[in-house]
């Protein structure tokens, strides 16, 4: 195995997501990534974009650092489905042979890598933090937390094509628009056959989230088993209000069911980069910071002086939350009163 041939292999592919008709941010991020990898090995980059009336709305992938766009455009690709998904991927991988491929670690990333990783006997890194290039093995380099976080473990992918990793979602910004910047378009066609699927999609439910969709909120107010009650969430949602701002929380407070796992930030939760980040009661657990520590600007409410989340905070409050945040809202509620 070891000493398998893959010079056939050349390119560096994403795979992008289309949600809601649209092109969705991860895409870009996907390209950020797949730029720096595809630019250190002098070769292509590819995205994948799979949807329905979707071919008006790709000029900012290749503004934004692709080099060729496959696009496969069809009435019943309107949503992601797997069946459908695996076959097109599949038929692409055999076809081009890229040497990586690289998804988001969304829900969509998540389902559908480990699916291609059996189905063409290829290894997979999932939820990667950071990408790069060996140098001099020319291979892809996957980082990623690993031992519950306690320790970063960086991977290769010697031997099987693609090497394929999932990277999480916000863990790299787009690159700006740049619209001299010339790609191809390539639209690919499926027989109806190959995009059929065993599963129908009869409805979809949107969580009610209150505020934006964490991964994209510049102001986060999180909580963390200091809260000690559920009915104390209504505390931490006032000052959420304030701020326009979204609910986090620490497992534990998932755990305890206070608020539902959408929220939950850190290593088995989401990665937030807001503008600003409220830690109430939560100690800072590793596996916590992993989601959070790149926010412009961490608060940090603990009774504890020692708790690790003050290591990451820009402002620390040593105190009880119960006197400090109700002490911030009014405030707060009054300096808004004076500005009117
Ligand atoms: C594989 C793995 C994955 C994990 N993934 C995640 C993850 O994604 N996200 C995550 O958050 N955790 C995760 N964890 C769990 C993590 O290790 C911690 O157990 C968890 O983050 C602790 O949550 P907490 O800070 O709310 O609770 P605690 O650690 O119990 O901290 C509660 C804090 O509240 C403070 N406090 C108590 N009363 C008050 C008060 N009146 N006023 C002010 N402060 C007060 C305490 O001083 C303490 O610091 C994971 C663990 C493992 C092993």
């Amino acid at each position: 195995m070891q000493d398998q041939d893959y010079s056939a292999y050349k390119g560096v592919w994403v795979l992008g997501e289309v949600r809601d008709g649209e092109i969705h941010p991860v895409s870009y991020e996907l390209l950020a990534w797949g730029r720096g990898l595809a630019d250190k090995l002098s070769v292509d980059l590819s995205i994948v974009i799979i949807g329905t009336d979707i071919k008006d709305k790709l000029g900012e992938l290749i503004a934004r650092g692709a080099d060729k766009v496959y696009v496969i455009d069809h009435p019943v690709l309107e949503y992601f489905q797997v069946d459908p998904y695996a076959a097109i991927l599949t038929a692409l991988i055999q076809e081009y042979k890229p040497e990586i491929l690289i998804a988001s670690a969304t829900t969509m990333g998540r389902t559908i890598m480990p699916i291609m990783a059996v189905k063409i006997g290829a290894g997979l890194t999932a939820d990667c933090t950071g990408l790069d290039i060996d140098p001099d093995e020319r291979l892809l380099i996957q980082t990623r937390p690993a031992v519950g976080g306690n320790i970063m473990a960086t991977i290769k992918t010697p031997v099987l094509r693609p090497q394929m990793s999932t990277v999480r979602p916000r863990s790299k910004r787009p690159l700006p628009i740049d619209s001299s910047r010339k790609g191809e378009i390539i639209n690919k066609e499926f027989r109806p056959e190959l995009l059929s699927s065993r599963v129908k999609r009869l409805s979809f439910i949107k969580e009610e989230m209150g505020g934006a969709p964490l991964q994209d909120a510049e102001y986060i107010v999180a909580f963390g088993k200091g809260l000690k009650d559920a009915k104390q969430v209504e505390l931490v949602k006032e000052l959420a209000e304030i701020f326009e701002g979204s609910l986090g929380a620490s497992r534990s407070a998932t755990d305890l069911g206070w608020i539902s796992y959408s929220h939950q930030v850190g290593l088995s939760g989401k990665t937030v980069s807001p503008r600003l980040y409220i830690a109430i009661g939560i100690s800072g657990a590793v596996q916590h910071l992993a989601g959070m520590s790149s926010a412009e600007t961490i608060v940090a409410i603990n009774s504890d002086p020692e708790a690790d989340i003050f290591g990451v905070a820009d402002y620390g409050i040593v105190g009880d939350l119960f006197e400090v945040v109700p002490l911030i809202i009014k405030k707060l509620k009054e300096r808004a009163k004076d500005i009117k």
